[in-house]
């Protein structure tokens, strides 16, 4: 194959290394089957004197490449998020269920609390009350001795 070097590195995107672990460059093509097609290669390809790798790649299958390269990365990068996001998802679910769980305890503790409170109010209330009717009966039988004494004392003036 013969060569012609344009030998500049690519600027769109990053050129492949060659096997000498140089970046390659572009050389177009002076084959009848592939006239001026662009290709990598070695950077000392054409320098005399100057050891160089056979590295080889025509520059479209590069692109084909790369772009599928970039859709497989750009694919296990959203894969990655979205497996993320799913246990993050998971996570939050976790937490939001503990704390409902939190709260609804919460609340039937305070309702135990309230029924505890007017149960304990309503036996004062019923304690309270116990005074007020020994009262309302020593208050009656006061009243009762005091007319059946009046009545006697009444009986006994009359009767003189
Ligand atoms: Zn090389």
């Amino acid at each position: 194959m013969t060569s012609s070097g344009s030998a500049s590195t690519h600027e769109i995107y990053a050129a492949p290394t060659c096997n000498c672990d140089k970046r390659c460059v572009i050389y177009i093509s002076g084959t009848t089957n592939n006239p001026n097609r662009r290709f990598f290669g070695c950077p000392y390809l054409n320098e005399k004197n100057m050891p160089h790798c056979n590295y080889f790649m025509w520059e479209d299958e590069f692109i084909v490449l790369q772009a599928r390269m970039v859709q497989l990365q750009e694919t296990a990068i959203i894969n990655h998020y979205e497996r993320e996001m799913e246990v993050m998802k998971i996570q939050m679910d976790r937490v939001a269920e503990a704390k409902i769980n939190q709260l609804e305890m919460n609340i039937i503790e305070r309702n135990i609390e309230v029924v505890r409170f007017q149960m304990n109010e309503s036996q004062v209330t019923i304690s309270n009350r116990k005074p007020c009717c020994t009262c309302t009966v020593s208050g009656l039988l006061i009243v009762a001795f005091v007319i059946s004494f009046w009545t006697w004392w009444k009986y006994k003036l009359h009767s003189k």
